[in-house]
């Protein structure tokens, strides 16, 4: 039998599902047989309606999840009997954005994107730096002292992104990054995202917006039933 996760020779595979499934009390499989590769360098779309699984999916490459049935590799390595402490490791190489943004609103624009740096004991000097740089390529270097909830949607979604961005990840999952935005905010959350992509990120991008889907030329996969299709590979 061909074994559906054989290694290609198309570029290094940073993540990976292999017949991966997944249920929630015991009813139908939310994800079933699931395998997907991400290669290093990819912008790939998620799609699928609300309910389809898209979350479930990214939680599983998160290590938020635990799959029922099937492997997941992250970096080379399978991650399904990973403590807490190997999964933190891992995700230092990742960073993950979601729809309602998740932003501590006692802490400024800057605090929050160097959290995640703090916990990680960096010297201040190094973390000021990097929160620097991640708040100037999201466009929002003059924001860094407002409270977040002070700002836009799609401000408060940049500094997400920022605070996702700040520790150098390989790899970005995007949990529908624009589902609170308006059309043309998201046209702008999208053309950043890009633009990540461009200088070297890998990108996962969950939505339920096809049109955005159109906007861009990149791999589309489709979650329906709880299999994932291919929709369109450029
Ligand atoms: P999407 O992100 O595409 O909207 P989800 O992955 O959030 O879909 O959900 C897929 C299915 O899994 C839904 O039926 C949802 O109710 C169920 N589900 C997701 N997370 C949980 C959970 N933590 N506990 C129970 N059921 C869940
Ligand atoms: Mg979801």
């Amino acid at each position: 039998m061909v074994n559906p996760c054989e290694r290609t020779s198309e570029g290094v595979i940073i993540a990976e599902l292999c017949q991966v499934t997944k249920s929630f009390g015991g009813g139908l499989p939310c994800l079933h047989g699931v395998s997907l590769q991400l290669r290093r360098g990819e912008f790939c779309f998620l799609t699928g309606a609300s309910g389809s699984g898209k979350s479930t999916l990214l939680k599983l490459l998160w290590g938020q999840f635990r799959p029922d049935g099937g492997t997941v590799h992250l970096f080379g390595e399978e991650v399904n009997l990973h403590q807490d402490r190997q999964m933190a490791r891992l995700r230092r190489r990742m960073g993950m954005i979601f729809q309602d943004f998740k932003l501590l609103g006692d802490r400024s624009v800057a605090e929050n994107v160097a959290f995640a740096l703090l916990v990680r004991g960096l010297p201040k000097a190094e973390i000021q730096q990097r929160v620097r740089t991640a708040l100037k390529l999201v466009g929002l270097s003059h924001k860094a002292d407002a409270n977040p909830q002070a700002l836009s949607g799609g401000e408060q979604q940049r500094v997400s992104i920022a605070r996702a961005i700040v520790g150098g990840p390989e790899l970005l999952l995007a949990d529908e990054p624009t589902g609170n935005l308006d059309p043309q905010t998201s046209q702008q959350i999208l053309a950043l995202l890009h633009r990540l992509h461009q200088q070297g990120l890998t990108v996962l991008f969950a939505t339920h917006d096809l049109a955005l889907t159109r906007l861009v030329s990149h791999r589309i996969l489709h979650l329906h039933h709880g299999k994932l299709k291919s929709l369109s590979h450029p």
